[in-house]
């Protein structure tokens, strides 16, 4: 099963990008994720995607583009995989349909969650997040224990990113540059709109709904 999932941020796609993984056993591959351990690790991908990312920009293409090819050849991509926040512009989706021409697993669909902003917004400033990937929320999805991950225990925090000033970037940077790519896989027959405002689990049952198509 090849699936993107879509959609702005706050959305909803790490929370469930995580179940989905699980249990259709393909790998999640977060580059949010990918890009923040690498900051934390202080690599040289890490320190230049760090300014961007602060600032609540896009990381460049050609930094993106290289980093999803290598994750993409990876051994366990073998039965398929569950990209989230890939791609984010026109030039890495063509980059992305290039790829997987190569290695010939074409994406089945994109799944695109779709969420008010006014909902993002109180999403975003109320996410607390987990180095292991994991991501609650102050109200709508607290953790067993406050300010702890349920999934590995670790100590919860706030991205840097997910302050109000950069929160209203970020939405404005995806108006701009992520949202063409509804109508460009709109055109190529793959794009599937899902609901994002209801509850995690109903959210998660429509999403399986469209996967259970393309087992
Ligand atoms: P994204 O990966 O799209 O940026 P996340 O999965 O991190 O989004 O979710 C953003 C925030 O919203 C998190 O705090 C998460 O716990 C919360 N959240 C996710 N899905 C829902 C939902 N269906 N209802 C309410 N809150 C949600
Ligand atoms: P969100 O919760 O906004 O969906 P992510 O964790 O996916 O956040 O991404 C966090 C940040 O990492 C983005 O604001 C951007 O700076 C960078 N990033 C992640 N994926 C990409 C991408 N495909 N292209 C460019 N930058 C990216
Ligand atoms: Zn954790």
């Amino acid at each position: 099963m090849n699936i993107a999932l879509f959609g702005p941020p706050g959305a909803g796609k790490g929370t469930q990008a995580k179940e989905l993984s699980k249990h259709y056993k393909i790998p999640h591959i977060s580059t949010g994720d990918i890009l923040r351990a690498n900051v934390r690790d202080a690599t040289e991908l890490g320190l230049k995607a760090k300014e961007y990312m602060d600032k609540g920009e896009l990381v460049p293409d050609d930094v993106l583009i290289g980093l999803i090819r290598n994750r993409l050849t990876e051994p366990d991509c073998e039965m398929g995989y569950l990209l989230d926040g890939y791609p984010r512009t026109i030039p890495q989706a063509d980059a992305l349909t290039d790829i997987l021409a190569e290695i010939n697993k074409p994406l089945d669909a994109v799944i695109n969650i779709e969420v008010s902003d006014e909902e993002l917004v109180k999403r975003l400033s109320g996410r607390r997040s987990c180095s292991c990937g994991e991501s609650y929320h102050l109200m709508f999805n607290p953790p067993e224990k406050e300010g702890v991950c349920d999934a590995c225990g670790s100590g919860l925090y706030q991205r840097d990113d997910d302050g109000e000033e950069v929160i209203l970037q970020r939405l404005a940077v995806y108006n701009e540059k992520t949202k063409p790519l509804i109508d460009y896989y709109g055109n190529e027959g793959l794009l599937v709109n899902i609901n994002g405002a209801g509850a995690v689990d109903e959210v998660f049952r429509d999403i399986c709904n469209v996967m259970d198509q393309h087992k």
